[in-house]
């Protein structure tokens, strides 16, 4: 600040963190002038530009922090192909009920139905909405907990799992897991039950066999329980959409 009361600008807005204010204000200014803007309406303008531009960083981060294996969103999502879910049905997964009702999903199917990319647009949908999220499969989710375990690092561990506001646990049901998988997707599901946080679980198996899959049909029991207490099943049926060229008849 100097003597008579004025600043420099562009230190100003460097040191009060507004980035995009100090970027756009130049042509802002220039367009104020042209267009004979008040100020109340050069200063609306600048903090939108702020806000916005401070939104999709936002997005970007934790979209990158979420590790999804591909991004796809649900308008990317062909509810003509895939009928036997209905967007209607998803509507209570897409918008902030997810995360302040804690909702669980259950997607089930064979591969290539839409499980995935379902799952990945409903925790991208809740980044969009000011959420964060994280996205792993049950296989990785069992040996980072497994390995954590070991170096005794299981709070840290568990941690990372329950602190999102949204997890997605993919492909349960594919693997042979270990002796301890049970016990350690239970202490997950139950400590993000207990905290109300929606878990989202992909599986190409029905819930009545997990208790084969983890080799505990009590605990997975009781996984199953903490998941259809505030959560849905969504059965994906139809055919697979990586193979959707090859049904099309050929031309006569
Ligand atoms: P799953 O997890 O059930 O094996 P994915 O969700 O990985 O299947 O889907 C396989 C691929 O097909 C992905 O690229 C996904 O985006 C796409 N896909 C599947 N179903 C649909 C659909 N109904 N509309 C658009 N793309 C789809
Ligand atoms: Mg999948």
């Amino acid at each position: 600040m100097t003597r008579d009361g004025s600043c420099d600008l562009e230190a100003g807005l460097k040191r009060l963190h507004l980035p995009t204010i100090r970027r756009m204000c130049g042509p802002v200014f220039e367009q104020a002038e042209k267009e004979g803007w008040t100020y109340r309406e050069v200063l609306e303008r600048l903090v939108a530009e702020e806000i916005a531009n401070r939104a999709e960083t936002r997005i970007k981060r934790s979209t990158r922090k979420a590790k999804f294996p591909f991004l796809k969103t649900i308008e990317e999502f062909d509810f003509e192909f895939q009928r036997s879910v209905r967007r209607q049905m998803l509507g209570r997964f897409l918008g902030p009920e997810l995360v302040e009702e804690g909702r669980m999903l259950v997607l089930l199917g064979e591969p290539g139905r839409g499980k995935t990319h379902l799952a990945i647009a409903i925790a991208y949908k809740a980044i969009q909405g000011g959420y964060d999220a994280r996205f792993t499969t049950a296989a990785q989710l069992l040996n980072e907990l497994h390995v954590a375990a070991r170096e005794g690092e299981t709070a840290a561990a568990l941690a990372e799992f329950v602190s999102p506001d949204v997890l997605v646990i993919d492909e349960l049901g594919y693997l042979a897991y270990g002796p301890d998988a049970a016990n350690s997707l239970f202490h997950v599901v139950d400590q993000r039950y207990l905290k109300r946080r929606p878990i989202i679980i992909t599986s190409n198996k029905e819930p009545d066999a997990w208790g084969a899959v983890l080799h505990d049909a009590d605990l997975a029991d009781a996984i199953v329980d903490r998941l259809q207490e505030n959560g849905d099943v969504i059965r994906l049926k139809g055919k697979s959409y990586r193979r959707r060229k090859a049904e099309v008849p050929a031309p006569v």
